[in-house]
Formats: structure tokens, sequence, C-alpha cells
């Protein structure tokens, strides 16, 4: 899969830079998040790069979409959170620093979890 430019999850991928893998296949990879805000924080993203959900065409919005499930189920399992917050964050207003798409999936404990 080519590389865009400086890209730090093109690099995540490519495995140029080293991650905590938790899924991946042709289409999507997975890894938990440098900064976790609650133990399991996993980003999931295309393998093609793309900026954000504006450059999201369907079959590529498809692919990414049909894995959420999946892998949640997956953290799920491992972590065993009461609940899950799924967040996608688009330009830097919305809170986006990584200019590659990527879905949050953050795992939540209850009240003690540290995160509002
Ligand atoms: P955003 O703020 O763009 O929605 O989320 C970007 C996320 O990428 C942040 O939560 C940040 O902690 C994470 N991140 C940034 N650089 C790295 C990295 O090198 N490795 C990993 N695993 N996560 C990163
Ligand atoms: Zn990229």
């Amino acid at each position: 899969m080519p590389e865009h430019n400086d890209c730090i999850f093109c690099k995540i991928i490519n495995g140029e830079i080293p991650s905590a893998k938790v899924y991946e296949d042709n289409e999507v990879y997975a890894f938990l998040d440098i900064s976790q805000v609650t133990k399991g924080h996993t980003l999931v993203v295309p393998k093609q790069h793309t900026k954000n959900i504006y450059e999201a065409d369907d079959k590529l919005a498809e692919s990414l979409f049909a894995r959420i499930p999946k892998i949640a189920n997956a953290i799920k399992k491992t972590y065993q959170p009461a609940g899950m917050n799924i967040l996608n964050n688009n330009e830097e207003p919305a809170g986006q620093s990584v200019f590659h798409l990527h879905i949050h999936l953050l795992p939540r404990y209850g009240e003690q979890d540290g995160f509002q």
C-alpha cells in the first residue's frame, strides 16, 4: 500500500512506526491509540490514505464501517468494558489531529473510567 507523504498512520500501516495491532485485513488496520483515553482505546483506519470522512467514497466507507462491529466485539471480549463510544473527528475545529481517516473505539468502564 503506497504511503502518503509524511502521514503517521500510513507509516503505522506499513510497519515503519511500531503499533499494538488489534485487527488487520486487506482493507483495514486497527491499533491501540498511543494515549489511551480509556483502556483498550483503539483506532480503526482504512489502509488507503484518506484525509477524513469527506474524502471517503462508498467503497472505502463500506469496507471501513463494515468492520467496526467485529472489531468492537473483539475489544469487548478482551477488555470487558461496560460500554463503548465510537467517534470520528473531521477537520481541526472538530478535534482531528491526524489527517488520515480514523474511527475511535473508546471502551467505557463506568463512573471511574476518568472520561466524561
Ligand atoms: P484525532 O485527534 O485526529 O481524532 O485522533 C488522533 C489520535 O491518534 C490521537 O488520539 C492520538 O493519541 C493518536 N496518535 C497520534 N500519533 C500516534 C502514534 O504514533 N501511534 C498511535 N498508536 N497513536 C497515535
Ligand atoms: Zn495516511
